[in-house]
């Protein structure tokens, strides 16, 4: 059932907010110990929460858009009172001493925060491979990974453990675990959704979004996450009103450099066929030219890096999570603490990172790649000169096998290729799953990109098509 529905039903004392929190939670214990989704479930607090809905109803008192809806987050962001780990051993006992204002927001739209979700260690990565504590399996075909960072998420929802969840997207983390499991993933515009209580990876390209099962509950999630906060200055009000839409108005741009001699045959399959339907609609069909496209993934590794070195330096051992009972001294305290908590991933990115900010290195690799990012958001402002929306396939290839691209970091990096261009942009984009499934149970992920704050054509776009 689709989330609007559920928190109608709990408003209108139809259904028990309870009795829908228990269904998932026995959904859960028989579905999760297969898929791995959730990092923990947090049942107690869950309860409480669904208890405290029941009762305002039957007092008559207003209740939330969320009503009774179960919602998962993904392990980065803070709930307070509850564990988040980041899926690193460096947080493994971490307690959150406030709340995100995403989840914030979710709570006071009366939502059920149903669990944690596994992710990559610190967002980073594209199968979720990289958490220091499960393999995510995905629930269309359990050898496949669900994509990642956000893969629990993903699942999470493609399993119908969770209605709505919320996930983060720095380059492509929702978007490409979205189209991996076959359902939609938001990423917004970058400052539409506040980014105070996720833990930072790179904080000028993290934004928080939401993975559901269809295009309604997506807008809902969004309403509920979005607007201004004063805690993250970065932030501000979103229009949220869907505009006047027509199709025959809308004109959808083809980059010309998206490769499409390097994507998957079935994936090429898939969009041609999503071109022809949206021209059926009456959508006029341009074509439109993103020259640096070529540049974007060699561009987002040295600034995502360098951003990600200087903001896990706050993970010294001493004021947060794990510290080594191996060290003799503070020098070795920090040397072992990082040692020991940070996987192989992590660390190379703050390897990667740190050398990028050196002083030798500084304009040859971070100041190039900060510019090549003006280049990059310029060609976007030309191309939204001419075009509404620029469709792109999510992924370059379906779901890969675990393992498959693990021992080659540059492999995973390229899953990539089609959503880091958006995120280095801050414009908003979603992956919209395809009905057809492939031979093997996968799903392939279409990708909508508009310009900054324009999410309600993005909606209005995959409704439509979901409605075809
Ligand atoms: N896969 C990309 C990376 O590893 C994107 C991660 C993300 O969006 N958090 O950096």
């Amino acid at each position: 059932m689709k989330a609007i529905l559920i928190a109608q039903k709990v408003k209108s004392g139809e259904i028990k907010a309870t009795d829908v929190t228990k269904e998932y939670l026995r959904k859960i214990s028989a579905k999760d110990e297969k898929i791995n989704a959730f990092l923990e479930v947090f049942a107690d607090s869950a309860l409480k929460k669904a208890e405290e809905i029941d009762l305002k109803v039957a007092q008559g008192r207003p209740v939330g858009k969320l009503a009774g809806v179960p919602v998962a987050i993904k392990d980065n962001m803070l709930y307070k009172n509850h564990k988040m780990s980041c899926a690193s051993k460096i947080l493994e006992n971490y307690i959150s001493p406030y709340s995100a204002t995403a989840v914030e927001k979710l709570l006071n739209e009366d939502a059920v925060i149903i669990g944690r979700t596994n992710m990559d260690e610190f967002a980073m990565g594209s199968s979720t491979e990289n958490s220091a504590f499960k393999n995510t399996k995905n629930p269309l075909n359990e050898d496949y990974v669900p994509g990642g960072s956000s893969g629990g998420s993903a699942a999470a929802v493609a399993a119908n453990m969770a209605l709505i969840s919320l996930g983060s997207d720095t380059g492509g983390s929702i978007r490409q675990p979205a189209a991996f499991c076959g359902v939609y993933g938001l990423k917004p515009t970058y400052g539409s959704v506040s980014r105070y209580g996720l833990a930072a990876f790179a904080s000028s390209l993290d934004q928080i979004g939401c993975f559901t099962n269809n295009p309604e509950d997506l807008e809902l999630a969004f309403s509920v996450i979005s607007g201004h906060d004063k805690k993250d200055s970065t932030s501000l009000d979103a229009p949220q009103e869907r505009k006047e839409f027509n199709i025959k108005t809308v004109k959808i741009g083809i980059p010309k450099e998206h490769f499409m001699d390097k994507i998957d045959a079935e994936i090429k399959k898939e969009f041609l066929s999503t071109v022809e339907k949206l021209k059926k609609l009456g959508a006029d069909i341009i074509d439109i030219s993103l020259p640096n496209t070529a540049y974007a993934l060699a561009t987002y590794y040295i600034i995502a890096s360098s951003e990600a070195s200087s903001n896990l330096g706050r993970y010294d051992g001493m004021r947060y999570g794990r510290t080594s009972k191996r060290a003799d001294s503070l020098i070795s305290s920090y040397k072992l603490s990082r040692g020991e908590g940070f996987g192989p991933e992590v660390k190379r990115r703050i390897m990667l990172g740190t050398y990028s900010l050196s002083a030798g290195y500084y304009d040859a690799y971070y100041i190039k790649a900060q510019k090549m990012r003006t280049l990059i958001k310029e060609d976007f402002k030309k191309a939204f000169k001419k075009a509404d929306i620029i469709l792109t396939p999510t992924t370059p290839t379906t779901a890969f096998k675990f393992q498959e691209k693990l021992k080659d970091p540059i492999s995973m990096y390229l899953s990539d290729i089609f959503t880091i261009p958006a995120s280095l942009a801050g414009v908003c984009a979603v992956s919209a799953p395809s009905k057809n499934k492939t031979e093997n149970g996968l799903s392939i992920g279409m990708q909508f990109i508009s310009n900054h704050f324009n999410e309600p054509t993005l909606f209005s776009v995959i409704g439509m098509l979901n409605n075809e």
